[in-house]
């Protein structure tokens, strides 16, 4: 399969490089599975547009710094492309391809009318000031302002950015525009046009699609989350509300464990007031990396890609993984997991409450009309649950992994969409 990517030698083996050879293995499986011929996988397995673009940024003492910025569109056969930006200092060009990927198939999966994009800024927003951290996002934004816009290219958050840079970004396109165009990026504050539910659909949906695969009461099952930043920690409140003990969590300051349940609400206050959760002062501290070796029945991955791999899938002790973060499994772990029984419940469909709440944003901006979190919760809800069940369905009735038949159910999506549109010219 061909694909506009460097070839590979060991120095340019990044993170961001082995996410883009997972997206493009479990692309080749689906389609291998399809049937597409080499024509059409070629075009999925390409991005449509990719943008490279250099961010001066004026530091506070005068120095002028030069980041690289990114936005990715992979695929917009279905509708206009979707997806986060991310802030973080290793993402790159081939990490922002497989997140665009992931998010085409994502949309595709859960039904829902867009492509797939993703945008990155290869800095450390911790090591900003807000007014860098403003200055840096509009000057991003003016960068790639010719890709996005309400129909064609729509941001939300991701890793490293939040609601703040929704507004800054939504800001910076309506001065340009002249108007106000809320509908440029998903996750605003609810005073731009944000929608009741977003901040914590990703979450909502973590938890909804573990309900759904545990397939029992989630009355004192143990969990542990790997990640407890936007995801993470609502997911982990969203399984504790539910009934579940989550055990333990983690984010990049450390690992804290209490064998009979965290409280995740004080966990929260803690870590917003601190900067994280290390130093809770009502549970154990643990090396980060063995929060996913737990003896738990749900592991929740929320933090980035590649945490789980041929290394610690062997003593991953989990029956069931719910993936929160996109591409935390590597499909040599995938394979172990698989042959250990290991559930997996993969990030194109675990994490997709975050692009349904996005897109009935979105739906709601066009509109200049509001819906109540009612009807936000329910739609969610539908539109998981029934992604779920078709995965369950496709998976048992060919025997295949729950990530291998979300991705055929996306790609083969796509790849009809592409086939009833044809070629131009
Ligand atoms: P975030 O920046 O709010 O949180 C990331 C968390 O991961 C932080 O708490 C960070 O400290 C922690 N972390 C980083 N490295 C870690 C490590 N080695 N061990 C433990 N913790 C570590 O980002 P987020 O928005 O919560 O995104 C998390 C994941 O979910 C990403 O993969 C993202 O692409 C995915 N996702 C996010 C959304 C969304 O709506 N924000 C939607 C779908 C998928």
């Amino acid at each position: 399969m061909s694909i506009m990517v460097p070839s590979r030698t060991p120095a340019l083996i990044t993170p961001g490089r082995q996410a883009l050879d997972s997206a493009l293995h479990q692309l080749d499986q689906a389609a291998e599975h399809l049937g597409l011929d080499h024509g059409l996988r070629t075009v999925l397995a390409t991005p449509r547009r990719s943008l490279t673009v250099s961010v001066p940024v004026r530091r506070e003492d005068g120095r002028l710094d030069v980041v690289q910025g990114f936005r990715v569109q992979h695929n917009v056969s279905r509708g206009p492309a979707k997806g986060g930006i991310r802030f973080h200092p290793g993402t790159d060009i081939h990490e922002v391809t497989a997140l665009a990927m992931w998010m085409t198939w994502k949309c595709a999966l859960v039904g829902i009318p867009y492509g797939g994009a993703k945008g990155g800024v290869a800095v450390d927003p911790a090591g900003l000031t807000t007014r860098e951290l403003e200055r840096l996002t509009r000057r991003y934004v003016n960068e790639i302002l010719p890709l996005i816009g309400p129909e064609k290219d729509i941001p939300a958050p991701d890793v490293g950015t939040d609601e703040q840079t929704m507004a800054w970004i939504m800001d910076t396109y309506s001065v340009s525009a002249g108007y106000s165009v809320p509908g440029v990026v998903t996750g605003k504050p609810m005073t731009l046009g944000g929608s009741l539910g977003r901040s914590g659909a990703t979450s909502r949906g973590v938890q909804i699609a573990t309900l759904a695969a545990l397939g029992r009461s989630p009355e004192g099952v143990t969990v542990a989350v790997q990640g407890f930043g936007k995801v993470g920690a609502l997911a982990a409140q969203y399984l504790a509300d539910a009934g579940c003990k989550v055990v333990a969590v983690s984010d990049i300051t450390g690992a804290v464990y209490a064998r009979g349940g965290l409280d995740i609400a004080g966990l929260r206050t803690w870590a917003a007031e601190r900067g994280g959760v290390h130093g809770y002062r009502h549970a154990d501290a643990m090396p980060l990396d063995d929060l996913l070796e737990l003896d738990v029945d749900v592991l929740v991955p929320a933090a980035l890609e590649g945490a789980i791999t041929e290394a610690n899938a062997p003593r991953i002790r989990a029956r069931l993984i719910v993936e929160g973060a996109n591409g935390p499994t590597t499909p040599e772990a995938d394979e172990i997991l698989a042959a250990n029984g290991t559930v997996v419940v993969p990030d194109i469909l675990a994490n997709a409450g975050g692009v349904i709440v996005s897109y009935l944003e979105w739906v709601q901006n066009m509109q200049a009309y509001s819906w109540s979190s009612g009807e936000v919760e329910l739609k969610l809800r539908d539109l998981m649950e029934s992604a779920f069940s078709e995965v369950k369905s496709l998976a048992a009735a060919r025997g295949l992994t729950l990530r291998q038949a979300a991705h055929v159910i996306g790609v083969g999506r796509v790849a009809e969409a592409h086939q009833m549109r044809g070629l131009y010219p």
